[in-house]
Protein backbone atom coordinates (compact mmCIF):
# COMPACT_ATOMS: atom_id res chain seq x y z
CA UNK A 1 0.00 0.00 0.00
CA UNK A 2 1.16 3.43 -1.12
CA UNK A 3 2.29 5.51 1.61
CA UNK A 4 0.75 8.97 -0.44
CA UNK A 5 -3.17 7.65 -0.20
CA UNK A 6 -3.61 7.90 -3.96
CA UNK A 7 -7.37 6.93 -4.88
CA UNK A 8 -8.61 3.65 -5.34
CA UNK A 9 -10.01 4.01 -9.03
CA UNK A 10 -6.66 5.53 -10.12
CA UNK A 11 -5.37 2.40 -8.71
CA UNK A 12 -7.33 0.24 -10.38
CA UNK A 13 -6.58 2.32 -14.00
CA UNK A 14 -2.72 1.84 -12.89
CA UNK A 15 -3.13 -1.65 -12.43
CA UNK A 16 -4.96 -2.42 -15.76
CA UNK A 17 -2.45 -0.46 -17.21
CA UNK A 18 0.80 -2.09 -16.05
CA UNK A 19 -0.39 -5.45 -15.11
CA UNK A 20 2.74 -7.52 -13.55
CA UNK A 21 4.88 -4.60 -13.07
CA UNK A 22 2.15 -3.04 -10.83
CA UNK A 23 3.68 -3.58 -7.62
CA UNK A 24 7.23 -2.27 -8.67
CA UNK A 25 5.31 1.03 -9.25
CA UNK A 26 3.40 1.15 -6.27
CA UNK A 27 7.27 0.44 -4.29
CA UNK A 28 8.54 3.67 -6.21
CA UNK A 29 5.81 5.57 -5.56
CA UNK A 30 6.36 5.26 -1.59
CA UNK A 31 9.99 6.75 -2.42
CA UNK A 32 10.85 10.15 -2.44
CA UNK A 33 10.48 12.40 -5.33
CA UNK A 34 13.99 12.49 -7.34
CA UNK A 35 15.15 16.21 -7.37
CA UNK A 36 17.02 17.42 -10.21
CA UNK A 37 18.40 20.61 -11.56
CA UNK A 38 19.92 21.98 -15.02
CA UNK A 39 22.36 24.93 -15.23
CA UNK A 40 22.35 27.93 -17.34
CA UNK A 41 24.58 28.29 -20.26
CA UNK A 42 24.32 31.45 -20.15
CA UNK A 43 25.56 31.71 -16.59
CA UNK A 44 28.48 30.57 -14.43
CA UNK A 45 27.12 26.94 -13.41
CA UNK A 46 27.97 24.85 -10.85
CA UNK A 47 29.75 21.92 -11.09
CA UNK A 48 28.62 18.16 -10.59
CA UNK A 49 29.20 14.63 -10.95
CA UNK A 50 25.31 13.06 -10.78
CA UNK A 51 24.80 14.04 -14.44
CA UNK A 52 21.34 13.77 -15.62
CA UNK A 53 22.44 10.93 -18.63
CA UNK A 54 20.02 12.35 -21.05
CA UNK A 55 20.84 16.24 -20.50
CA UNK A 56 24.60 17.67 -20.80
CA UNK A 57 23.98 20.25 -18.01
CA UNK A 58 21.37 19.04 -15.93
CA UNK A 59 22.43 17.03 -12.37
CA UNK A 60 20.73 14.79 -9.39
CA UNK A 61 20.55 15.79 -6.36
CA UNK A 62 20.50 13.43 -3.27
CA UNK A 63 18.14 15.75 -1.48
CA UNK A 64 16.42 18.69 -1.98
CA UNK A 65 18.38 22.07 -0.61
CA UNK A 66 16.56 25.26 0.22
CA UNK A 67 16.82 26.72 -2.63
CA UNK A 68 15.08 29.74 -2.03
CA UNK A 69 18.21 30.58 0.40
CA UNK A 70 21.20 30.26 -2.75
CA UNK A 71 21.76 33.55 -4.55
CA UNK A 72 22.74 31.54 -7.41
CA UNK A 73 19.22 30.19 -7.84
CA UNK A 74 17.88 34.03 -7.58
CA UNK A 75 19.92 34.58 -10.37
CA UNK A 76 19.02 32.35 -12.73
CA UNK A 77 22.27 30.60 -12.78
CA UNK A 78 20.17 27.26 -12.61
CA UNK A 79 16.19 26.07 -12.57
CA UNK A 80 15.31 23.11 -10.68
CA UNK A 81 13.52 20.89 -12.87
CA UNK A 82 12.64 17.11 -12.58
CA UNK A 83 14.41 15.15 -14.57
CA UNK A 84 12.06 13.53 -16.86
CA UNK A 85 11.10 16.47 -18.71
CA UNK A 86 14.39 17.34 -19.98
CA UNK A 87 13.72 14.19 -22.46
CA UNK A 88 12.50 17.10 -24.10
CA UNK A 89 15.95 18.18 -25.35
CA UNK A 90 16.32 14.95 -27.05
CA UNK A 91 13.23 15.28 -28.96
CA UNK A 92 15.09 18.06 -31.52
CA UNK A 93 18.10 19.11 -33.35
CA UNK A 94 18.90 22.38 -31.67
CA UNK A 95 21.57 23.00 -34.36
CA UNK A 96 18.58 24.46 -36.54
CA UNK A 97 17.55 28.06 -36.28
CA UNK A 98 13.88 28.09 -35.46
CA UNK A 99 10.83 30.27 -34.56
CA UNK A 100 9.73 28.21 -31.87
CA UNK A 101 6.25 28.36 -29.96
CA UNK A 102 5.80 26.83 -25.93
CA UNK A 103 1.51 27.06 -25.65
CA UNK A 104 1.45 26.20 -22.56
CA UNK A 105 4.77 27.68 -20.83
CA UNK A 106 4.64 28.44 -17.02
CA UNK A 107 6.18 28.62 -15.04
CA UNK A 108 8.95 28.34 -17.56
CA UNK A 109 10.59 24.79 -17.07
CA UNK A 110 10.43 23.90 -20.98
CA UNK A 111 11.10 27.03 -21.93
CA UNK A 112 14.10 27.87 -20.16
CA UNK A 113 15.39 23.95 -21.16
CA UNK A 114 14.73 25.72 -25.15
CA UNK A 115 16.32 29.15 -24.89
CA UNK A 116 19.50 26.98 -23.21
CA UNK A 117 19.56 24.73 -26.00
CA UNK A 118 18.49 26.71 -28.94
CA UNK A 119 20.49 27.50 -31.36
CA UNK A 120 21.42 31.94 -31.49
CA UNK A 121 19.48 33.10 -34.18
CA UNK A 122 16.80 31.05 -33.16
CA UNK A 123 13.28 33.10 -31.47
CA UNK A 124 10.99 30.92 -28.87
CA UNK A 125 7.78 32.72 -27.67
CA UNK A 126 6.68 31.62 -24.36
CA UNK A 127 3.02 31.60 -23.98
CA UNK A 128 0.50 31.37 -21.38
CA UNK A 129 -2.77 31.65 -20.24
CA UNK A 130 -3.49 32.32 -16.85
CA UNK A 131 -2.37 35.80 -16.18
CA UNK A 132 -0.91 35.46 -13.17
CA UNK A 133 1.01 32.01 -14.12
CA UNK A 134 1.95 34.31 -17.19
CA UNK A 135 3.71 36.94 -14.84
CA UNK A 136 5.42 34.13 -13.64
CA UNK A 137 6.93 32.78 -16.44
CA UNK A 138 7.73 36.66 -17.71
CA UNK A 139 10.04 36.32 -14.53
CA UNK A 140 11.77 33.27 -14.97
CA UNK A 141 12.67 34.18 -18.58
CA UNK A 142 14.03 37.38 -17.33
CA UNK A 143 15.97 35.94 -14.26
CA UNK A 144 17.55 32.94 -17.54
CA UNK A 145 18.66 36.24 -19.40
CA UNK A 146 18.07 34.64 -22.85
CA UNK A 147 17.90 37.73 -25.02
CA UNK A 148 15.76 35.97 -27.92
CA UNK A 149 12.62 35.12 -25.77
CA UNK A 150 9.11 36.94 -26.09
CA UNK A 151 6.50 36.21 -23.71
CA UNK A 152 2.68 36.48 -24.36
CA UNK A 153 -0.70 35.80 -22.18
CA UNK A 154 -3.14 34.57 -24.67
CA UNK A 155 -5.71 31.25 -25.14
CA UNK A 156 -4.56 29.42 -27.39
CA UNK A 157 -7.53 30.35 -30.21
CA UNK A 158 -5.62 33.13 -30.57
CA UNK A 159 -2.67 31.23 -31.98
CA UNK A 160 -4.61 30.57 -35.32
CA UNK A 161 -3.91 34.11 -36.05
CA UNK A 162 -0.13 32.73 -36.41
CA UNK A 163 -0.98 30.02 -39.53
CA UNK A 164 2.65 28.53 -40.52
CA UNK A 165 4.93 30.43 -38.46
CA UNK A 166 6.59 28.33 -36.33
CA UNK A 167 9.23 25.31 -36.62
CA UNK A 168 8.54 23.78 -33.66
CA UNK A 169 5.79 23.90 -31.44
CA UNK A 170 5.56 22.37 -28.02
CA UNK A 171 2.07 21.59 -26.39
CA UNK A 172 2.89 20.51 -22.87
CA UNK A 173 -0.52 20.61 -22.13
CA UNK A 174 -2.09 20.73 -18.51
CA UNK A 175 -3.45 17.11 -17.33
CA UNK A 176 -4.42 15.40 -14.40
CA UNK A 177 -1.19 15.23 -12.95
CA UNK A 178 -1.02 11.76 -11.91
CA UNK A 179 2.83 12.13 -12.64
CA UNK A 180 3.63 15.15 -10.19
CA UNK A 181 1.72 12.88 -7.41
CA UNK A 182 5.07 12.16 -5.75
CA UNK A 183 6.61 15.24 -6.34
CA UNK A 184 3.46 16.87 -5.07
CA UNK A 185 0.70 15.58 -3.40
CA UNK A 186 -1.35 18.39 -4.00
CA UNK A 187 -2.47 16.95 -7.39
CA UNK A 188 -3.54 13.80 -5.68
CA UNK A 189 -6.61 15.89 -3.78
CA UNK A 190 -7.45 16.90 -7.80
CA UNK A 191 -7.65 14.07 -9.58
CA UNK A 192 -10.85 11.99 -10.14
CA UNK A 193 -11.90 9.88 -13.46
CA UNK A 194 -13.97 12.90 -14.36
CA UNK A 195 -10.65 15.17 -14.22
CA UNK A 196 -9.05 13.09 -16.79
CA UNK A 197 -12.09 12.86 -18.92
CA UNK A 198 -12.02 16.68 -18.46
CA UNK A 199 -8.44 17.36 -19.45
CA UNK A 200 -8.91 14.72 -22.55
CA UNK A 201 -11.47 17.33 -24.29
CA UNK A 202 -9.50 19.80 -23.24
CA UNK A 203 -6.24 18.70 -24.77
CA UNK A 204 -7.92 17.89 -27.87
CA UNK A 205 -9.41 21.69 -28.18
CA UNK A 206 -5.95 23.00 -27.25
CA UNK A 207 -4.33 21.30 -30.14
CA UNK A 208 -6.80 22.15 -33.08
CA UNK A 209 -6.17 25.68 -31.99
CA UNK A 210 -2.51 25.37 -32.94
CA UNK A 211 -2.00 22.71 -35.14
CA UNK A 212 -1.97 25.27 -37.76
CA UNK A 213 0.78 27.05 -36.32
CA UNK A 214 3.52 24.44 -37.41
CA UNK A 215 5.31 24.94 -40.51
CA UNK A 216 5.20 22.52 -43.12
CA UNK A 217 8.38 19.89 -42.21
CA UNK A 218 7.77 21.79 -38.97
CA UNK A 219 7.50 19.91 -35.56
CA UNK A 220 4.76 19.31 -33.03
CA UNK A 221 5.54 18.26 -29.89
CA UNK A 222 2.62 16.77 -27.02
CA UNK A 223 3.48 16.06 -23.98
CA UNK A 224 1.74 15.40 -20.39
CA UNK A 225 2.98 14.52 -17.04
CA UNK A 226 -0.13 12.01 -16.73
CA UNK A 227 -0.16 8.10 -17.10
CA UNK A 228 -3.49 7.83 -18.17
CA UNK A 229 -4.24 6.71 -21.83
CA UNK A 230 -7.47 8.68 -22.96
CA UNK A 231 -4.56 11.98 -21.96
CA UNK A 232 -1.89 10.47 -24.13
CA UNK A 233 -1.82 7.81 -26.75
CA UNK A 234 -5.85 8.35 -26.82
CA UNK A 235 -4.79 12.00 -27.86
CA UNK A 236 -2.43 11.58 -30.05
CA UNK A 237 -4.67 8.88 -31.99
CA UNK A 238 -7.56 11.86 -32.46
CA UNK A 239 -4.97 13.92 -33.69
CA UNK A 240 -4.05 11.73 -36.05
CA UNK A 241 -7.56 10.64 -36.87
CA UNK A 242 -8.50 14.46 -37.46
CA UNK A 243 -5.38 15.94 -39.24
CA UNK A 244 -3.32 12.53 -40.61
CA UNK A 245 -3.45 14.35 -43.82
CA UNK A 246 -1.09 16.95 -42.56
CA UNK A 247 0.74 14.86 -39.41
CA UNK A 248 2.87 12.03 -38.99
CA UNK A 249 4.39 10.42 -36.09
CA UNK A 250 7.77 11.02 -35.98
CA UNK A 251 9.61 8.39 -33.95
CA UNK A 252 12.32 9.31 -31.83
CA UNK A 253 14.54 6.30 -30.28
CA UNK A 254 15.52 7.10 -27.31
CA UNK A 255 18.49 5.20 -25.13
CA UNK A 256 16.83 1.87 -23.40
CA UNK A 257 18.90 2.46 -20.48
CA UNK A 258 17.63 5.69 -19.55
CA UNK A 259 14.10 3.94 -18.81
CA UNK A 260 11.37 5.97 -20.90
CA UNK A 261 9.29 3.26 -22.41
CA UNK A 262 8.02 3.00 -25.52
CA UNK A 263 4.70 3.37 -26.49
CA UNK A 264 2.80 2.27 -29.60
CA UNK A 265 0.49 4.24 -31.59
CA UNK A 266 -1.61 3.33 -34.71
CA UNK A 267 1.01 -0.27 -34.66
CA UNK A 268 4.18 2.31 -34.39
CA UNK A 269 5.86 1.41 -31.87
CA UNK A 270 8.13 3.72 -30.27
CA UNK A 271 5.54 6.53 -31.35
CA UNK A 272 6.11 8.11 -27.89
CA UNK A 273 7.75 7.44 -24.56
CA UNK A 274 5.96 7.25 -21.03
CA UNK A 275 8.43 7.88 -17.90
CA UNK A 276 7.23 5.47 -15.28
CA UNK A 277 8.58 5.82 -11.57
CA UNK A 278 10.19 2.29 -11.68
CA UNK A 279 11.89 2.75 -14.54
CA UNK A 280 13.11 5.54 -15.21
CA UNK A 281 15.44 8.27 -12.55
CA UNK A 282 12.35 11.00 -12.53
CA UNK A 283 8.22 11.64 -12.30
CA UNK A 284 5.58 10.82 -14.69
CA UNK A 285 5.81 11.88 -18.27
CA UNK A 286 4.17 11.16 -21.91
CA UNK A 287 6.18 12.74 -24.83
CA UNK A 288 5.11 12.02 -28.31
CA UNK A 289 6.85 13.98 -31.43
CA UNK A 290 5.22 14.37 -34.84
CA UNK A 291 6.26 16.30 -37.45
CA UNK A 292 3.81 18.20 -40.07
CA UNK A 293 4.29 17.07 -43.76
CA UNK A 294 5.54 18.77 -46.82
CA UNK A 295 8.37 21.15 -46.51
CA UNK A 296 8.30 25.20 -46.10
CA UNK A 297 8.72 27.52 -48.63
CA UNK A 298 11.44 29.97 -48.34
CA UNK A 299 11.43 33.06 -46.05
CA UNK A 300 11.17 35.73 -49.04
CA UNK A 301 8.00 34.00 -50.11
CA UNK A 302 6.09 33.71 -46.24
CA UNK A 303 6.81 36.99 -45.51
CA UNK A 304 3.35 38.78 -45.14
CA UNK A 305 2.00 40.49 -48.26
CA UNK A 306 2.30 44.01 -46.80
CA UNK A 307 5.53 44.10 -45.79
CA UNK A 308 6.73 42.92 -49.28
CA UNK A 309 5.30 45.86 -50.45
CA UNK A 310 6.66 47.84 -47.66
CA UNK A 311 10.21 46.79 -48.85
CA UNK A 312 9.93 47.43 -52.48
CA UNK A 313 9.35 50.73 -52.09
CA UNK A 314 12.57 51.63 -50.53
CA UNK A 315 14.85 52.31 -53.34
CA UNK A 316 18.01 54.83 -52.90
CA UNK A 317 19.49 56.08 -50.08
CA UNK A 318 17.53 56.19 -46.49
CA UNK A 319 17.49 58.95 -44.06
CA UNK A 320 19.96 57.94 -41.20
CA UNK A 321 18.29 58.36 -37.68
CA UNK A 322 19.81 60.43 -35.52
CA UNK A 323 22.07 59.00 -32.65
CA UNK A 324 19.84 59.19 -29.43
CA UNK A 325 21.38 61.18 -26.49
CA UNK A 326 21.41 57.72 -24.51
CA UNK A 327 23.80 56.22 -26.85
CA UNK A 328 26.58 57.00 -25.25
CA UNK A 329 24.82 54.86 -22.07
CA UNK A 330 24.00 52.03 -24.16
CA UNK A 331 27.51 51.90 -25.12
CA UNK A 332 29.26 51.85 -21.62
CA UNK A 333 26.65 49.54 -19.78
CA UNK A 334 26.21 46.75 -23.00
CA UNK A 335 28.22 44.12 -24.87
CA UNK A 336 28.75 44.67 -28.58
CA UNK A 337 25.71 47.08 -29.06
CA UNK A 338 26.24 47.95 -32.64
CA UNK A 339 24.82 44.30 -33.05
CA UNK A 340 21.61 45.30 -31.63
CA UNK A 341 18.56 48.00 -32.29
CA UNK A 342 17.14 50.06 -29.52
CA UNK A 343 14.29 52.32 -29.36
CA UNK A 344 12.75 54.48 -26.42
CA UNK A 345 9.17 54.40 -25.08
CA UNK A 346 7.95 55.74 -22.19
CA UNK A 347 11.19 56.90 -20.96
CA UNK A 348 12.55 53.06 -20.95
CA UNK A 349 14.96 51.75 -23.58
CA UNK A 350 14.72 48.74 -24.82
CA UNK A 351 16.80 46.52 -26.71
CA UNK A 352 16.16 43.61 -29.22
CA UNK A 353 18.59 41.28 -30.81
CA UNK A 354 17.96 41.46 -35.01
CA UNK A 355 16.92 37.59 -35.43
CA UNK A 356 13.80 38.73 -32.49
CA UNK A 357 13.32 41.92 -34.51
CA UNK A 358 12.64 39.95 -37.73
CA UNK A 359 10.50 37.86 -35.77
CA UNK A 360 8.51 40.20 -34.25
CA UNK A 361 7.49 41.57 -37.79
CA UNK A 362 5.86 38.42 -38.51
CA UNK A 363 3.79 38.16 -34.96
CA UNK A 364 -0.09 39.52 -35.51
CA UNK A 365 -1.17 42.29 -33.52
CA UNK A 366 -3.71 40.35 -31.67
CA UNK A 367 -0.96 38.38 -29.62
CA UNK A 368 -0.59 40.26 -26.08
CA UNK A 369 3.31 40.25 -25.62
CA UNK A 370 3.78 40.81 -22.00
CA UNK A 371 8.09 40.52 -22.44
CA UNK A 372 8.93 41.76 -25.91
CA UNK A 373 12.88 42.69 -26.55
CA UNK A 374 15.02 43.33 -23.23
CA UNK A 375 13.96 46.53 -21.15
CA UNK A 376 17.70 48.09 -20.38
CA UNK A 377 16.82 50.94 -18.15
CA UNK A 378 14.96 54.16 -17.32
CA UNK A 379 15.44 57.70 -18.06
CA UNK A 380 15.25 60.06 -15.17
CA UNK A 381 16.19 63.59 -14.56
CA UNK A 382 19.57 63.16 -13.87
CA UNK A 383 20.42 60.09 -16.05
CA UNK A 384 19.67 56.58 -16.75
CA UNK A 385 18.55 53.90 -14.10
CA UNK A 386 19.88 50.19 -15.48
CA UNK A 387 17.19 47.83 -15.01
CA UNK A 388 17.07 44.38 -13.61
CA UNK A 389 16.54 42.91 -17.10
CA UNK A 390 19.98 43.85 -17.84
CA UNK A 391 21.80 42.64 -14.99
CA UNK A 392 20.04 38.74 -16.02
CA UNK A 393 21.39 39.71 -19.45
CA UNK A 394 24.12 38.54 -21.27
CA UNK A 395 24.69 41.96 -22.89
CA UNK A 396 25.71 43.30 -19.42
CA UNK A 397 29.41 44.23 -20.52
CA UNK A 398 31.90 42.89 -19.25
CA UNK A 399 34.17 45.19 -16.57
CA UNK A 400 31.45 47.31 -15.27
CA UNK A 401 32.20 48.06 -11.48
CA UNK A 402 31.22 45.43 -9.62
CA UNK A 403 31.42 43.59 -6.22
CA UNK A 404 31.83 40.15 -4.97
CA UNK A 405 29.21 39.33 -2.30
CA UNK A 406 29.83 36.53 0.50
CA UNK A 407 26.78 34.42 1.15
CA UNK A 408 25.43 36.23 4.01
CA UNK A 409 25.66 39.52 2.02
CA UNK A 410 23.99 38.32 -1.25
CA UNK A 411 21.07 36.91 0.85
CA UNK A 412 20.48 40.11 2.69
CA UNK A 413 21.15 41.85 -0.83
CA UNK A 414 18.39 39.30 -1.94
CA UNK A 415 16.12 40.77 0.74
CA UNK A 416 16.49 44.10 -0.71
CA UNK A 417 18.69 45.47 2.19
CA UNK A 418 21.13 48.22 1.70
CA UNK A 419 24.84 46.94 2.30
CA UNK A 420 27.50 49.29 4.09
CA UNK A 421 30.39 50.63 1.80
CA UNK A 422 33.65 51.05 3.27
CA UNK A 423 36.26 53.30 2.05
CA UNK A 424 37.20 54.73 -0.23
CA UNK A 425 33.28 55.32 -1.18
CA UNK A 426 32.20 54.74 -4.72
CA UNK A 427 29.08 56.61 -6.35
CA UNK A 428 28.26 55.15 -9.53
CA UNK A 429 25.94 51.44 -10.18
CA UNK A 430 27.61 48.66 -9.70
CA UNK A 431 27.03 44.96 -10.32
CA UNK A 432 26.51 42.74 -7.08
CA UNK A 433 27.62 39.12 -7.93
CA UNK A 434 27.84 36.05 -6.01
CA UNK A 435 30.47 33.28 -6.96
CA UNK A 436 30.85 35.68 -10.17
CA UNK A 437 27.17 35.90 -11.70
CA UNK A 438 25.34 39.07 -11.36
CA UNK A 439 22.49 39.28 -9.16
CA UNK A 440 21.42 42.78 -9.45
CA UNK A 441 22.73 46.64 -9.01
CA UNK A 442 23.97 48.80 -6.50
CA UNK A 443 24.39 52.43 -6.20
CA UNK A 444 27.06 53.99 -4.35
CA UNK A 445 26.01 56.68 -1.87
CA UNK A 446 28.49 57.77 0.85
CA UNK A 447 28.85 54.73 3.47
CA UNK A 448 26.03 52.69 2.31
CA UNK A 449 25.40 50.86 -1.35
CA UNK A 450 21.95 51.76 -1.87
CA UNK A 451 20.14 48.02 -3.06
CA UNK A 452 18.60 48.57 -6.43
CA UNK A 453 16.80 45.00 -6.80
CA UNK A 454 13.47 44.59 -7.60
CA UNK A 455 10.89 44.72 -4.29
CA UNK A 456 9.03 42.63 -5.83
CA UNK A 457 11.50 39.90 -6.58
CA UNK A 458 12.67 39.68 -2.71
CA UNK A 459 12.99 37.16 -0.39
CA UNK A 460 10.34 37.72 1.51
CA UNK A 461 10.96 34.56 4.11
CA UNK A 462 13.33 34.42 7.23
CA UNK A 463 16.51 32.44 5.84
N1 LIG B 1 5.46 23.71 -19.62
C1 LIG B 1 5.44 24.11 -18.22
C2 LIG B 1 6.81 23.88 -17.60
O1 LIG B 1 7.55 23.01 -18.12
O2 LIG B 1 7.16 24.57 -16.65
C3 LIG B 1 4.35 23.40 -17.46
C4 LIG B 1 3.02 23.58 -18.08
S1 LIG B 1 1.68 22.89 -17.19
C5 LIG B 1 1.86 21.21 -17.51
C6 LIG B 1 0.33 23.35 -18.19
C7 LIG B 1 0.07 24.83 -18.30
O3 LIG B 1 -1.10 25.00 -19.12
C8 LIG B 1 -0.21 25.54 -16.99
O4 LIG B 1 0.64 26.63 -16.83
C9 LIG B 1 -1.65 26.01 -17.12
O5 LIG B 1 -1.88 27.26 -16.51
C10 LIG B 1 -1.85 26.09 -18.62
N2 LIG B 1 -3.26 25.95 -19.02
C11 LIG B 1 -4.34 25.71 -18.24
N3 LIG B 1 -5.46 25.69 -18.98
C12 LIG B 1 -5.10 25.93 -20.23
C13 LIG B 1 -5.81 26.05 -21.46
N4 LIG B 1 -7.13 25.89 -21.52
N5 LIG B 1 -5.12 26.32 -22.57
C14 LIG B 1 -3.77 26.46 -22.53
N6 LIG B 1 -3.04 26.35 -21.40
C15 LIG B 1 -3.69 26.10 -20.28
Amino acid sequence: MSELQLPPAFLQRIQEQLGPEYQAFISAMSAPAVISLRTNPLKAHPSAEDYVPWHPLAYFLDERPAFVADPLFHAGAYYVQEASSMLLYQMVDWTQDMHILDLCAAPGGKSTLIAGAMSENSVLLANEVIPSRAGVLAENLTRWGHPNVLVSQNEPKVFRDCMDLFDLVVVDAPCSGEGMFRKDPRAIGEWSPEAVTHCAVRQRDILADVVGCVKPGGTLIYSTCTWSQEENEEVIAWLLDEYGEEFEIDVKEMEVDWGAKGVEIRGISDAAHRCWPHHIRGEGLFLCRLRRKGTASSELEREPTARRHRKSRKKGKQPQPAVPHWQAWVDAFLNDPKTLIFSEKNDKIYGYSKPLTAFLQRLPNSLRLIKKGVYLGKLFRKGINPSQELAMSPWLKEGLPSMELTLDQAQAYLKKEDLPQEAPFRSGYLIARYQGVALGWLKGAGHRLKNHYPINWRIRKAL
